[in-house]
């Protein structure tokens, strides 16, 4: 472990690709912990509380959503999967289970590090404002006047549109569930109508585009196939590298 930088657990069970992640990691001054199976991991959480946890699901001893669900009930620290191609299930019941986003293997090792920097930032709470607003990038969600301002111009959305675009703001950083999003906005009993999502999400980004974003509005939130949508903030809309 080097001796500054924000603490990751890395828990992944394949020697060559966990030594791999950690020297990567080291290099770029997180303080590293591993873990080769799922009763290390939650160990090693337990003794050392890290900043963030990455976290492969298929482990030999036991399904690394459980050990999702295991440090959620605990704590909020942030979680990110890495997937290999083919579990989209298990990806789904990850993030249902508490996950922050997560990275189909192989991945690039410099999108990896956007990522956790993105996940960090937020679970530092740098996107909440102290007047309840929400922002990002033009947009600004005022949850008290129930309005929608793209710079200086309101849109006009519908209120399911309104509380849409809200859960999607309060995620800035984060990858939301299709299931989540439907269960948050319409209810329970749409969990399953992720093709009415689809036309929503749609119109929400038009609406803004028009209030003035303009391409900037598809950016805002990023559809991952399958999956749900992955939304930026403020230091992805700007590209900024730190
Ligand atoms: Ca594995």
């Amino acid at each position: 472990m080097s001796a500054a930088g924000p603490r990751l657990l890395v828990v992944e069970d394949e020697d060559a690709t966990r030594r791999s992640l950690v020297t990567y990691l080291t290099r770029r001054d997180y303080r590293v912990l591993e873990a080769a199976s799922a009763a290390d991991a939650l160990r090693c959480w337990d003794a050392n509380r890290p900043d963030l946890i990455l976290l492969d699901l298929g482990l030999p001893d036991l399904d690394g959503v459980e050990v999702i669900r295991r440090v959620r009930r605990d704590a909020t620290t942030p979680i990110i999967i890495l997937s290999a191609r083919g579990d989209e299930r298990d990806r789904i019941a990850g993030l249902e289970a508490g996950a922050d986003d997560y990275l189909g293997k192989p991945f690039a090792v410099d999108e990896l590090n956007a990522r956790i920097r993105a996940v960090l930032r937020r679970a530092g709470g740098r996107d909440s404002q102290p007047d309840g607003r929400l922002r990002l990038g033009p947009v600004e969600l005022d949850p008290l006047r129930r309005e929608v301002r793209v710079g200086e111009t309101q849109a006009r959305l519908t209120p399911r549109e309104f509380e849409l675009l809200k859960v999607l703001l309060s995620n800035q950083g984060r990858l939301v569930t299709r299931e989540r999003l439907l269960r948050a906005v319409w209810g329970v009993a749409y969990a399953d109508a992720s093709q009415y999502l689809h036309v929503y999400v749609s119109r929400l980004r038009r609406k803004l585009a028009e209030a003035g974003a303009g391409t900037l509005a598809e950016r805002l939130f990023v559809t991952e196939t399958g999956i749900g949508y992955r939304v930026a903030d403020a230091d992805s809309l700007a590209g900024v590298e730190t």
